[in-house]
């Protein structure tokens, strides 16, 4: 039977972090995939998932030696415009006026698995499954975990991390349910060709329909998240590449020139879910797995990293007197208990954006308008602002 110290599920965006880190302290960690192999890398420049991290993300990373394998292509964002479309007020952050070389940087999903897994998989101290799932989870004794695979195989762990998405098996395997909240809105995801340079401007515009994101992205491309009903998201799917393109330009304006062609597009429901319980006997369950926040202010990935660093420091990651039991029940305890605020505050922002800035008919627009100019003109508040949105707490 393969032992390990940790046990991680999913090896995607939230999993390979963890398990490297795991692996970087000395613990010995078998990481479980259900795809049988990375994904490919795309071809088309235009055919990309992004995903903006703060500069504390970043810190993060570089603390785990992970950093240097992520940064060739990760694109530096230097400024954030908030606006609401056909108003006066606005907000700018700036990353030299908050002291920082970058905001933060905006990732491909792609690169970062493919980067990463290569990591994972010449790392000492992991052992890499691929095309595997969980199928059964018991206990065998008070250290260990049986976790039995598809295969039949049977893994026996003193710490089972599930970071293995919204249907996390993990979860389901440790009885865990979760909340639902349902915004009523759907996500349309592509990348654009625009014909002007972004100069690393991330921009985030409140239109009557919902939120649109623009990321900055490596060329002249931006990552775009555009929010609205799931009836009018079905409706601008079904229309062309150019008939979109149009609509875009009249919605954001000319600020990035011409847009000029669009990568292929997905469709999301947004929601919000939470486990009703993130950690269970000798498990706890990370990223997606755990929480799946609204797009709208970019803080799922950027909390799950924190997440992440909260459980490794209660094992003793940064004194370098790592826990000889890192699935202790006194390790998840203090885990959930140093984390419990910076998730609650990160789920009411996020939540409170994402209904205060939706639909013609909630907070009136110039209320709305007026809270923006007012965040742009008082510098404490503004610096305070960008500080949560880089993912500092306190
Ligand atoms: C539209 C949109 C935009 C977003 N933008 C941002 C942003 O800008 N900034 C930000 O901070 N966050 C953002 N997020 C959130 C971010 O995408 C998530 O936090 C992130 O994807 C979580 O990664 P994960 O590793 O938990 O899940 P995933 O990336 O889904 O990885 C799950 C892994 O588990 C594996 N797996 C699944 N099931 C099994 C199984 N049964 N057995 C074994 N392996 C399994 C999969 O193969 C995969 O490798 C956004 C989310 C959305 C929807």
């Amino acid at each position: 039977m393969n032992t390990s110290d940790v046990l991680v599920i999913g090896a995607g965006l939230a999993g390979l972090p963890t398990a490297l880190a795991c692996a970087q302290a000395g613990w010995h960690v078998t990481l479980v995939d259900e795809n049988p192999a990375p994904p490919a890398l795309p071809v088309d420049s235009l055919d990309q998932r992004c995903t903006a991290i703060g500069s504390a993300s970043v810190q993060l990373l570089q603390r785990w030696g992970l950093w240097d394998a992520i940064k060739a292509n990760a694109q530096r964002i230097q400024q954030v415009h908030v606006a609401q479309q056909g108003y006066l007020g606005s907000l700018r952050l700036r990353a030299e006026e908050c002291g920082v070389a970058a905001l933060g940087y905006v990732i491909e999903n792609r690169q970062w698995v493919v980067a990463l897994a290569e990591l994972a998989a010449q790392h000492p101290n992991i052992t890499f499954v691929r095309g595997e799932t969980v199928v059964s989870i018991s206990e065998t004794d008070a250290e260990y975990l049986a976790v039995s695979l598809e295969s039949g195989e049977s893994l026996s762990t003193r710490l089972l991390i599930g970071t293995d998405g919204v249907n996390s098996c993990v979860r389901a395997q440790a009885g865990v349910s979760q909340n639902h909240v349902d915004y009523d809105q759907s996500g349309l995801m592509c990348s654009v060709a625009v014909s002007k340079p972004h100069n690393g401007v991330a921009f985030e515009r409140f239109t009557p329909d919902g939120p649109l994101a623009f990321l900055p992205r490596p060329g002249n491309v931006m990552s775009l998240v555009w929010c609205m009903s799931p009836d009018a998201a079905e409706v601008i799917n079904q229309a062309s590449d150019e008939e979109i393109l149009q609509r875009l330009q009249a919605e954001f304006g000319q600020r990035l020139g011409a847009l000029t062609e669009l990568g292929p597009r997905t469709v999301v429901p947004l929601i919000r879910f939470e486990a009703t319980a993130q950690t269970g006997r000798r498990t706890a369950l990370l990223g997606n797995a755990n929480r799946l926040l609204h797009p709208v202010a970019g803080q799922g990935f950027n909390l799950a990293l924190r997440d992440i660093a909260g459980l490794l420091d209660e094992m003793g990651w940064r004194t370098g007197n790592k826990s000889a039991d890192p699935g202790s029940d006194e390790i998840l305890a203090r885990f959930v208990e140093r984390r419990t605020g910076d998730q609650r505050e990160v789920v009411w922002l996020t939540d409170a954006l994402a209904r205060t800035f939706r639909g013609r008919a909630s907070l009136p627009a110039h209320v709305r308008s007026l809270g923006l100019l007012t965040l742009d003109k008082a510098t404490p508040l503004r610096h305070a602002f960008a500080r949560r949105t880089m993912g500092y707490t306190g």
